[in-house]
C-alpha cells in the first residue's frame, strides 16, 4: 500500500551513519552491509565520519562507487553544542577533509549532526550553514544501536514507520550494528512489496532539516545538549 497518493511515488530514503562503533559488532559488518546494497540494487546515502574514513579507506571508498551519496558526519562524532566556535570550524572542516581524500568525494552540501545533538541549536546550526550545509534529519529511526535489540526489531520499526510516513521517508540507521546487517533483507523486501523504491536523499523532494525522532536516545546520548555556554 503505497502513501504516495493514487498514482503518487512512495519514496524511502535509508540514511546510514558510517562511523566508529561504540559498542562491540561483528567483523566486517559494514562490507556485508554494502554487499546487501548491491546485491538489492538499493542505492542509499551515508554520513560519513572522518575519523571512520581515515581508519577504513576502503571501505569508505566503496561507499560512492556503490552509487551511494556521501554526506558529512564530523570529524570526531563530538557532541556538536559542547565545541566551541573554533572546534565546530575546525571538526567540520577536517571532516570534509578526510572525506574527500578516502572516498574521492566531496561531501557538501549534506551534514548530519552526531546524535541529533545540535538540532535546534541557532548557533550550531548557524556553523553548519556557514560552512555551505544543510542539515539534515530523519522520519523514522530504526532505533539499531542498543544491544537488546534484534534485527527483527529493527525492520519492523523501519518498515511500520516507512509505511505510515508514506513518500518521501528518511529513515535513520548505523553501518556497524550487527542488528542493521540482520534487518536489511527484510527491509528491503517488504517495503518494496508495500510498492516502495528506494532513493537517494538528493532525490527526494523535501529534506527533514530539523527533524530528529527519537533522537533523544540515540547511541545512548541526551539529544541536545545546552549550548557550551
Ligand atoms: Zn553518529
Amino acid at each position: 500500500m503505497s502513501r504516495g497518493g493514487p498514482d503518487g511515488p512512495f519514496r524511502v530514503a535509508l540514511t546510514f551513519d558510517a562511523e566508529h562503533p561504540d559498542r562491540p559488532s561483528r567483523p566486517g559488518v559494514q562490507e556485508r552491509l554494502l554487499d546487501a546494497l548491491d546485491r538489492h540494487g538499493v542505492h542509499a546515502s551515508f554520513f560519513v565520519q572522518g575519523r571512520w574514513a581515515e581508519a577504513y579507506p576502503e571501505t569508505a571508498r566503496r561507499i560512492p562507487q556503490g552509487g551511494h551519496l556521501v554526506g558529512n558526519h564530523s570529524h570526531y562524532h563530538a557532541r556538536m553544542p559542547l565545541l566551541s566556535a573554533r572546534g565546530l570550524r575546525s571538526d567540520i572542516t577536517a571532516a570534509r577533509d578526510a572525506i574527500i581524500e578516502h572516498t574521492g568525494v566531496d561531501p557538501l552540501p549534506w551534514f548530519r549532526c552526531p546524535f541529533g545533538a545540535g538540532v535546534g541549536d541557532k548557533r550550531v546550526q548557524g556553523f553548519v550553514r556557514a560552512a555551505g550545509y544543510r542539515h539534515v534529519g530523519w522520519h523514522v529511526a530504526g532505533i539499531d544501536w542498543p544491544a537488546e535489540r534484534t534485527g527483527a526489531d529493527v525492520e519492523e520499526a523501519v518498515v511500520r514507520g516507512a509505511i505510515a510516513h508514506g513518500d518521501g521517508c528518511v529513515v535513520l540507521l548505523h553501518t556497524w550494528p550487527d542488528r542493521t546487517e540482520d534487518a536489511m533483507d527484510g527491509i528491503v523486501r517488504r517495503l518494496r512489496d508495500a510498492g516502495a523504491e528506494f532513493a537517494r536523499i538528493d532525490e527526494l523532494p523535501f529534506v527533514p532539516e530539523d527533524e530528529v525522532p527519537d533522537a533523544e536516545v540515540v547511541e545512548g546520548a541526551a539529544a541536545v545538549a545546552p549550548s557550551a555556554a
